[in-house]
């Protein structure tokens, strides 16, 4: 009878020294330096491998940066790749381009709405340069696009809330691999450009009911526009991610 025992993955062994090491840095401000590797090896009690390669995958991530001759440190969160990688979490999730723009349609619209009350002249500025980009660019998707994520962003920032400029990165890093693909099968919706330019006259008046409307319309509009067209050339959803199955499920949700 042979005997059965199961190989020691060394897969699973690096990413439980990477769980301890997450758990440890979570607690530790920027610029701490962590244990030095032999010190790490006898706490955790693996081999030098396996935290050598842990580490590694937290300095790929930008999480720590290793320091040749000085150490290991916990780097400051950077709030545009941390954008990326959820952009790239929802693709892996196959998320669905439209709960996206749900959740767009929940923070956004209240964005727009802070941002008339708050916005400087400073915000106001990145707003008409945008605009004035996509005004030049309507013939050219992806500087068009470029300058409508440039738009949106500068809006959140005039919201003047940190946590809401964070929840819009991430809110245009997840729909941007998508967008970038609807725009290579479809035309930009001439419409959404006036929207950008209502909204941009709504904040720079102060007039936040107006500006909530502007950003409300302009997501109703986009939605209804890339559905419709879509539906023209045959392609029904566009996807963050590539699945099949979850256009299917988000057809259901069309209103
Ligand atoms: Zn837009």
């Amino acid at each position: 009878m042979a005997l059965q025992i199961d190989p020691i993955e060394r897969g699973s062994l690096v990413d439980e020294v990477l769980q301890r090491l997450e758990a440890l840095i979570v607690g530790l401000t920027p610029g701490t330096r962590l244990p030095t590797e032999q010190e790490l090896c006898t706490q955790l009690g693996v081999s030098r491998t396996s935290v050598r390669a842990a580490v590694q995958r937290l300095a790929e991530r930008g999480v720590v940066s290793v320091e040749v001759g000085r150490g290991t440190f916990v780097r400051q969160p950077d709030t545009q790749r941390l954008s990326e990688q959820l952009g790239l979490l929802v693709r892996l999730d196959r998320e669905s381009y439209w709960q996206v723009t749900e959740a767009r349609r929940i923070v956004e619209v209240q964005v727009a709405g802070l941002a008339a009350a708050r916005r400087k002249a400073s915000h106001l500025e990145a707003m008409r340069a945008a605009v004035e980009t996509m005004d030049g660019a309507m013939g050219d998707p992806a500087r068009f696009a470029a300058a409508d994520e440039a738009f949106h962003l500068a809006v959140a920032s005039a919201a003047d809330n940190e946590v809401l400029a964070m929840f819009s990165q991430q809110l245009q890093a997840m729909i941007r691999t998508a967008r970038n693909e609807i725009f290579t099968v479809i035309e930009i919706s001439p419409k959404a450009q006036e929207f950008h330019h209502e909204i941009h006259d709504a904040i720079r008046r102060k007039a936040p009911g107006e500006a909530m409307a502007g950003a409300a319309r302009h997501l109703d509009e986009m939605e209804t526009y890339i559905r419709r067209m879509l539906a023209q050339t045959g392609r029904p959803e566009p996807l963050a991610g590539k699945d099949r199955e979850d256009a299917d499920e988000g057809a259901h949700a069309s209103r």
